[in-house]
């Protein structure tokens, strides 16, 4: 109980509910020691086929480890991490972790078995000059092929400017592949979708809770899947692949089949767990094939 108290403590104050400024430099400083220490692990969640249950990607998504307070959720540091810059030596770390370990796993269960692994990407690290040769290196070092890397951004991140558009654009003759995320919450959507050199869309989570529900019983029901309908017609219209995130019953998954998707992610599908456990679970997956 104390250590539960402890964490609450200290996430109110870290989210800067009372001095804000101050808050963020001694967070800053926190995440600058725990990066040096190593505290930080990715897990990944598994981006699974709707159509057949197969694990065909994962998306990379940071953990802190903090020796007294145990693991730290993204949401409670990433906003600090980007007003305080810390996101980007973090983000680097983010990329080197995630093509190393597809990598790993493209070496163990050959080429077919993961088609894309991707880490978030912060609007800040694409206003950081030596973004492109961080990536470029990071598949280098790894030998992970560029066109396995799906970077995922927000709407809001791409939106910001003639200079995110180039880095983007560069990113993607380098072949590496571009996911808008929580597709559809963002402001100027449409228009986005033709000046950005997308790959994947992900349907964000709010468009699939409650999906399920009979739209005559639920007129929000009802919206949402006219959004997704439409979001899934735009991706198939313009060549892009699409995937339904927050996937949390059969029922959801079932209409998102229906509806057009064919590819999902969400607790229904897999939780986002650490390398070894999805290692166990393409070495399962494999078996199966077999
Ligand atoms: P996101 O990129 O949209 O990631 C999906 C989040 O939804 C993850 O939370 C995931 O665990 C959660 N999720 C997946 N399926 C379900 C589901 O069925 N139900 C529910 N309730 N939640 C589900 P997580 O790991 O806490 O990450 C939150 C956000 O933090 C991410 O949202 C992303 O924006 C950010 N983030 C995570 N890792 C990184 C990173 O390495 N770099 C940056 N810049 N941002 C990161
Ligand atoms: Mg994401
Ligand atoms: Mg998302
Ligand atoms: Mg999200």
């Amino acid at each position: 109980a104390a250590k539960q108290r402890g964490k609450a403590n200290w996430v109110r104050y870290a989210a800067g509910m009372e001095k804000p400024a101050q808050a963020d430099a001694q967070l800053g400083g926190e995440l600058r020691r725990a990066l040096d220490a190593g505290e930080f692990a990715l897990v990944y969640q598994p981006i699974v086929s709707l159509v057949d249950g197969r694990t065909i990607g994962v998306e990379a998504l940071v953990r802190w480890i903090h020796p007294e307070r145990g693991t730290v959720s993204p949401a409670e540091f990433i906003p600090a991490a980007e007003r305080t810059g810390l996101i980007v030596p973090l983000g680097r770390w983010v990329l080197r972790e995630t093509c190393r370990q597809a990598a790993a796993w493209t070496a163990e269960f050959g080429p077919d078995v993961l088609e894309k692994v991707g880490p978030n990407v912060s609007v800040r690290q694409l206003h950081d000059p030596d973004f492109v040769a961080d990536v470029r290196g990071a598949l280098a070092d790894s030998g992970l092929p560029a066109d396995r890397l799906v970077l995922e951004l927000t709407e809001s991140a791409v939106l910001r400017g003639h200079q995110v558009l180039k880095v983007l654009h560069e990113l993607h003759d380098m072949g590496v592949r571009l996911a808008l995320d929580d597709f559809g919450t963002g402001e100027s959507s449409l228009s986005l979708l033709r000046a950005f050199p997308a790959a994947v869309v992900k349907l964000d989570k709010s468009f699939v809770d409650n999906i399920e529900l009979d739209e005559e019983g639920s007129a929000a029901a009802g919206a949402r899947q006219a959004v997704a309908r439409a979001v899934v017609q735009l991706a198939d219209a313009l060549g892009l692949a699409t995937v339904a995130e927050g996937i949390e019953n059969q029922e959801q998954a079932d209409r998102l089949r229906r509806l057009g998707y064919t590819v999902g992610q969400g607790y229904h599908l897999g939780r986002p767990v650490s390398a070894a456990a999805l290692t166990a679970r393409l070495a399962a997956e494999q078996r199966v094939a077999a």
